[in-house]
C-alpha cells in the first residue's frame, strides 16, 4: 500500500543524522514510485516529488530536528496541499436546496445519498430523498429501504420512464411538504455513455441544484481520475465524493483528482454502514496515508455516537462498582454505532499497517453478545450467582463453549476490579479524574 511503501521510503531516512542531497534524492525517488504504484497520475506524482525535494534540501540548516521527522513533515505538508488544503462544505441555497449525485453505476451512489440524508438529517434538517434511476427498479427498492432505515422520505415514481419529469416533482413535492433539501439520486452506467450523460444533464438544467456532487469508486485507481474528468466536462461538479476508502483502495485516487479535475473532495465513504461517513479533511487523509492515523475523525465520529447522557450514567455506575453486563451491552452496542471496527481501528495512529491482514469486524462482537442475550435479568445484573450450571445453560442458549463464557465472565471480572481499583485510587487522590 502507498502507506507501507512511504513509511519504508521514510525509513531509510531515519538514522541519518542529517538530510542531504543525495539521500533527499534517493528517498524522493522511492516516494514518486510509491505514489505512481498508489495510482497517483505520473504527473502529479513528479510535481510532488519535486517540491519535496526542494524543500527538504532548503531546510537542511533545521537539522536539529531528526531529519525523518522533518522529511515527514514536509511530505505531510505537500501531500495536504494537493489534496486542497481545507475541507470544502457544501452549498446548500435554495428553498428547497437541490443536491445532484452522479457517477457510475456501483459507485456508491445510493448508498451515499442515503448517508448524506442521514448526516443532514441528524443535523436538524428536513430531507427528501428522489429515487430517479429509471431503468434499475431495484436501484429505487434499495433507496427506499435505506430511507426507511435512517427514517427519511423517498420520492418515487416507478412507472414513470422520464426522469427529469420525477426530478421535478420530487422538488414540488419538498416544497409542498416542507422539506428544506432535496437529494436526487440519478442512473449509472457502467462507463460514461451518452444517454445517460444527457439525461443528467437535462436534469441539471430543469432543477438547478446548488450542489452536485460527483461519486467515484476509489477502488478503480486511475480509472476514478479519467471518469471524473468526462463527468466534469459535462456536468461542472462541484465536488466529489471518494467511496470505499474502507477497503484496498489505495490513496492515489484522492491525490490525482482533486490535481487533475481542479474540484474539491468534499466526502469520503468508509462502508456500507449509514453512519460510515466522513467530511474530507486534506490533512487528515495526508496523515492516514502517512501512517499516523486519523484521531481526528475517529473522535468525530465518536462523539455523533455516544450519548452524553448515557456516559455520564455509566460513569456514576462504574464509581458505585455497579458495572453490569447490561452495561457492558450497551456500551458495545455504541460502539457498532460508530460503524465498522476495523475502520475504527485503522484511525488509530499505527495501527492501520498492523490490522490489514486481521480478521476483524463486527461479528467479532457477536458470540459475547449472544451469552449476554442468554443470562436472565438477575445474572446480567449481578454476575457472581453465575455457577456452574448457570454458565452451562447460557453456553447452551447462546451457542457458544463454555470455555467462551468462562472466558467472558473473567474479562468482565478482570474489568471490574480494574474499575474498582481506580475507584480506590481516586478516592486516595492518586489519580485525579474529571
Ligand atoms: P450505485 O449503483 O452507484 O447506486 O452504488 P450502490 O450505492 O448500490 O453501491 C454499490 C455497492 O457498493 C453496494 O454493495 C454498496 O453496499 C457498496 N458500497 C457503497 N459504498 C461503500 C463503501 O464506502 N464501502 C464499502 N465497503 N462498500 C460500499
Amino acid at each position: 500500500s502507498l502507506q507501507d511503501k512511504l513509511n519504508k521510503a521514510i525509513r531509510t531516512l531515519k538514522g541519518k543524522d542529517r538530510i542531504s542531497d543525495i539521500n533527499v534524492a534517493a528517498t524522493t525517488k522511492e516516494v514518486r514510485r510509491a505514489l505512481v504504484d498508489a495510482d497517483v497520475n505520473f504527473k502529479v506524482a513528479k510535481e510532488i516529488t519535486d517540491k519535496i525535494k526542494d524543500k527538504a534540501l532548503d531546510q537542511k540548516i533545521l537539522i536539529a530536528v531528526e531529519p525523518g521527522q522533518m522529511f515527514v513533515k514536509i511530505v505531510h505538508e505537500e501531500l495536504t496541499a494537493l489534496m486542497g488544503g481545507q475541507a470544502e462544505a457544501i452549498n446548500i441555497k435554495g428553498d428547497p436546496a437541490v443536491i445532484l449525485i452522479a457517477g457510475l453505476q456501483g459507485s456508491g451512489k445510493t448508498t451515499f445519498s442515503g448517508k448524506l440524508a442521514y448526516m443532514l438529517k441528524r443535523q436538524g434538517r428536513q430531507v427528501l430523498l428522489a429515487a430517479c434511476d429509471i431503468y434499475r427498479p431495484a436501484a429505487i427498492d434499495q433507496l427506499k429501504v435505506l430511507g426507511e432505515q435512517i427514517g427519511v422520505e423517498v420520492y418515487s415514481e416507478p412507472d414513470s420512464r422520464d426522469a427529469v419529469a420525477i426530478a421535478q416533482n420530487a422538488v414540488a413535492h419538498a416544497k409542498k411538504s416542507g422539506k428544506k433539501i432535496v437529494i436526487v439520486d440519478t442512473a449509472g452506467r457502467l462507463a460514461v455513455d451518452e444517454v445517460m450523460m444527457k439525461e443528467v444533464e437535462n436534469i441539471k438544467s430543469s432543477i438547478k441544484p446548488s450542489e452536485i456532487l460527483f461519486v467515484v469508486d476509489s477502488m478503480t485507481g486511475q480509472d476514478a481520475v479519467n471518469t471524473a474528468k468526462t463527468f466534469n466536462e459535462r456536468l461542472n461538479f462541484d465536488g466529489v465524493v471518494l467511496t470505499k476508502l474502507d477497503g484496498d483502495a489505495r490513496g492515489g485516487a484522492a491525490l490525482s483528482i482533486r490535481q487533475i479535475v481542479e474540484k474539491p473532495i468534499k466526502y469520503i465513504s468508509t462502508g456500507e454502514k449509514m453512519e460510515a461517513l466522513d467530511s474530507f479533511y486534506p490533512d487528515r487523509m495526508a496523515s492516514r496515508i502517512l501512517g499516523m492515523g486519523d484521531v481526528l475523525s475517529l473522535v468525530e465520529r465518536a462523539q455523533q455516537a455516544f450519548d452524553e447522557d448515557e456516559a455520564k450514567r455509566i460513569n456514576a455506575k462504574m464509581r458505585a462498582n455497579k458495572f453490569d453486563f447490561n452495561d457492558f451491552l450497551g456500551q458495545l452496542q455504541q460502539i457498532k454505532k460508530m460503524g465498522n471496527v476495523k475502520d475504527l481501528l485503522g484511525m488509530i495512529p499505527g495501527m492501520g499497517s498492523a490490522m490489514k491482514d486481521m480478521e476483524i469486524d463486527n461479528d467479532s462482537f457477536k458470540p459475547i453478545e449472544a451469552i449476554i442475550h442468554s443470562m436472565t435479568p438477575k445474572e446480567r445484573e449481578n454476575p457472581d450467582v453465575i455457577d456452574g450450571s448457570r454458565k452451562k445453560r447460557i453456553a447452551g442458549g447462546s451457542g457458544t463453549s463454555l470455555q467462551q463464557v468462562n472466558n467472558l465472565l473473567k474479562q468482565f471480572d478482570e474489568m471490574r476490579k480494574m474499575m474498582k481499583k481506580m475507584n480506590t485510587m481516586e478516592k486516595m487522590g492518586k489519580l485525579k479524574v474529571k
